[in-house]
């Protein structure tokens, strides 16, 4: 099993309806690897600055995740700073610094060129195709995008897509991607541009599946306890791509793709719905496999028919 993630380790400061959390560890590559590591464990790729303290990088140490490719740079790391609106939907970015991310460019250590699971998460189309340059033998490509690079850096973004197997895109940014304001419509207009499939995130939605083998649609577990979403998409994409890299043989084509493919979004919606349930990683850090595992139980009783 060797499933590799590059993207931001960051601080985030969180202000919803129901609180605030100050200069927590975040970040698209540290929500993904925390959740990935209940299945695998994971490599990461990123970059902080001086000010990283010990204690957030051996959080994500302690849970096994391979940190060889978090590099160090003089400056600051990167800081988010978002606001939620009453209906924890939708978000106002208030700040964003990306001081040392700004200028990250991934060296992927030696020992990490053979991984066959590469979730590209949320940063410049162009630093993920640096990544994908670098990787030997790939066997399944996912990359995450997000509005700001759709805007800033569109013809980086539709050079990669070809590249894909997957790209992970919430409902708004596959809309301003492809102009169309169906979002079934987006979400195959978003495959006709190169990836095998599409997860389409709609937030307290659940996702749709875009694929070969047809669409496929996850409700939201319904959780009510939500305290700060940030996070939820990542973790979406880490139970995702964690759950497939236990079964590395699955891939596209494969007979056993498309059901393994369904319940890896059944593994990611459900710790999707945990990540919600507290300010930044907190709710992960106070679960377990035999929990995730359980409230999986409960997904699936409550889609049975
Ligand atoms: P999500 O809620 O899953 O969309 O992801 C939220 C995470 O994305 C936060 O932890 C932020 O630190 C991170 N983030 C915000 N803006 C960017 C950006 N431009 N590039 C990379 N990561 C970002």
């Amino acid at each position: 099993m060797s499933l590799l993630v590059v993207g931001s380790v960051a601080f985030d400061s969180i202000e919803t309806p129901d609180g605030s959390a100050d200069r927590v560890l975040g970040g698209s590559a540290s929500y993904f690897s925390y959740v990935a590591s209940f299945f695998t464990k994971p490599r990461l790729v990123g970059v902080v600055g001086e000010d990283f303290p010990e204690q957030n990088r051996h959080l994500l140490e302690a849970r096994g995740v391979d940190m060889t490719g978090l590099t160090t740079q003089p400056g600051k790391t990167f800081y988010w700073k978002g606001r939620y609106h009453q209906d924890m939907n939708t978000r106002d970015t208030l700040e964003v610094q990306l001081n040392v991310f700004g200028t990250f460019d991934p060296v992927l250590p030696e020992s990490f060129r053979d991984s066959k699971h590469i979730f590209l998460a949320n940063a410049a189309p162009s630093v993920q195709a640096k990544v994908l340059d670098q990787v030997t033998a790939p066997s399944l490509v996912v990359a995450d995008t997000m509005d700001l690079w759709i805007e800033i850096a569109k013809p980086d973004l539709l050079a990669l897509l070809p590249r894909l197997d997957g790209l992970s895109i919430n409902d708004s940014e596959a809309k301003l991607l492809t102009g169309e304001s169906n979002l079934v419509r987006a979400g195959h207009a978003v495959r006709r541009m190169g990836p095998k499939f599409v997860l389409l995130k709609k937030g307290e939605h659940g996702a749709i599946l875009f694929s070969e083998e047809g669409t496929f649609v996850v409700p939201a577990f319904p959780s009510p306890d939500v305290l700060d979403p940030t996070g939820a998409g990542d973790s979406f994409a880490g139970g995702v791509m964690g759950y497939l890299a236990t079964r590395p043989e699955v891939v596209p084509g494969h007979p056993e793709w498309g059901t393994q493919l369904r319940r890896a979004m059944a593994y990611g919606t459900v710790i999707a719905s945990m990540t919600v349930e507290g300010f930044g990683l907190d709710r992960l850090t106070r679960t377990s496999r035999q929990e995730i595992d359980s409230r999986l139980e409960a997904y699936r009783h409550m889609l049975s028919l």
